[in-house]
């Protein structure tokens, strides 16, 4: 073992000590204690990483998720997510999921179960456009490694995959698959070792009549204090705050597929794979290889209908296997006819167009909302929870990008 991993058995020590991540260890967690100065709602990605990194400057944080930490209903959970830097040609998100990747390495560099699998990642495009230029001249200026890659050269490489339709692929080397749940538990597990508290507790939509917000109220009654209090509660955040987000996010309901490879069959691993985005469908098909012998997993990058994260059942349909069969066929044909190994149903939070949306709450001044990820989030996590941190602090300039005032209701 690398001595500069924190052993997986420290940091569940820590848990069991301490607070928890799990509902398991959760059971020995201690409500109470000395009011802390920061509370964050929501342990996905978005707010494990501010949690982390208000703890890290110093600050008594409490993080609050009602569910645990990446649950099965979260967005920040289930098995993978890709972080790439392919992103058409868009400086700002280009920079911070280089920076992100940074954090996501290092992280998966203490720990002895991997965070992240450098598999590559490769975009398919069916025409070969100057925006495609674009975004590499921003990446190659950031010394991010990165190929444009004719359609010969792509079908001698992956034979297993039919380019019929495509002009060009570019493959960026080092990117890849994050592990979704394992990191966000990890960064918690991280967050407590150092002395973060974690409760699993249901925080009631906030309300009062000052400037301020003194307090949160749990679903049992239980009043948490705070000075400032940060809501990075994912698709929830309409149902929390109905006014200021609204339907500025909508949860959109997304099936993910995983098939099962023939025995001895390496042609889906990610040593023969990359992870890959098909731009040429209208559906924007996605997916990976078979990383930790989950399968082949396949998705569709379209939003699919509104979903209500608490009440709907998270069963695909047989119409969404059917057509994922359909492309399969076309473009990896031997993948096609194998088993359905898993499904699963997640939710994007969609915003309007796609910025995510992180602003102090209109009438509370502290009190900060995160959210937003529609469906490339979990990649930032780190430039992300960096970000709320100094701007909960006063210490960072607000992005207006991020702004309300950028997110105008439908
Ligand atoms: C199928 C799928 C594929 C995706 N693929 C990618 C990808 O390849 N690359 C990428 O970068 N991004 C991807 N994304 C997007 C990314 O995963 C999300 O944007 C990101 O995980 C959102 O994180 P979050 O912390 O905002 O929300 P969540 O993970 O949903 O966290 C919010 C948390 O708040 C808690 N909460 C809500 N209300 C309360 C309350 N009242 N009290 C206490 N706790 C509460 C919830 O329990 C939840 O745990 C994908 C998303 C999905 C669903």
């Amino acid at each position: 073992m690398n001595n500069s991993h924190i052993s997986r058995r420290s940091v569940l020590k820590g848990l069991a000590a301490g607070s928890a991540v799990s509902s398991v260890s959760f059971a020995r967690a201690k409500p109470g204690g000395a009011a802390p100065d920061i509370v964050v709602v929501g342990a996905g990605v978005f707010g494990s990483w501010t949690a982390w990194n208000l703890q890290r400057k110093g600050h008594k944080v409490l993080l609050l998720d009602a569910w645990g930490a990446a649950h099965s209903r979260a967005s920040s959970g289930g098995e993978t997510r890709l972080i790439r830097t392919e992103y058409a040609g868009n400086a700002f998100y280009t920079g911070w999921a280089w920076e992100s990747l940074a954090e996501w390495q290092a992280l998966s560099h203490r720990h002895e179960s991997p965070i992240f699998h450098p598999v590559g990642a490769l975009y398919l495009y069916p025409e070969d456009v100057p925006k495609i230029d674009t975004s590499i001249a921003i990446q190659r200026a950031l010394n991010i490694p990165i190929e444009k890659l004719t359609t010969p050269a792509m079908a001698k490489s992956w034979p297993q995959i039919n380019f019929d339709g495509i002009a060009v692929g570019v493959l960026q080397p080092t990117m890849g698959a994050l592990m979704a749940r394992r990191s966000v538990q990890t960064i918690v597990g991280e967050f407590v070792n150092a002395g973060g508290r974690f409760r699993r507790f249901a925080v009631d939509a906030p309300r009062s009549d000052k400037v301020r917000l003194d307090t949160v109220f749990g679903t049992g009654g239980e009043k948490l204090p705070a000075d400032r209090f940060i809501f990075a509660c994912g698709p929830w955040l309409p149902k929390l705050f109905p006014d200021a987000v609204g339907a500025r996010i909508t949860p959109t309901r997304q099936d993910v597929f995983f098939f099962a490879p023939a025995a001895g069959d390496s042609r889906f691993d990610g040593t023969h794979l990359p992870a890959w985005v098909d731009l040429s469908t209208p559906d924007h098909h996605y997916g990976f290889p078979d990383i930790e012998s989950r399968g082949f997993k396949i998705a569709l990058d379209a939003h699919g209908p509104k979903i209500d994260p608490d009440t709907n059942d998270r069963r695909i349909t047989d119409e969404a296997l059917a057509d994922v069969r359909t492309y399969l066929a076309r473009r990896f044909p031997d993948i096609a006819p194998r088993p359905l190994a898993e499904s699963r149903v997640c939710q994007y939070e969609n915003s309007g167009n796609g910025e995510f949306l992180i602003d102090r709450h209109p009438h509370w001044e502290n009190v900060w909302i995160v959210g937003g990820g529609s469906g490339h989030g979990f990649k930032h996590g780190p430039a992300v929870g960096r970000y709320v941190a100094n701007l909960a602090l006063g210490e960072a300039k607000a992005e207006s990008r991020f702004a309300l005032i950028s997110h105008p209701l439908p």
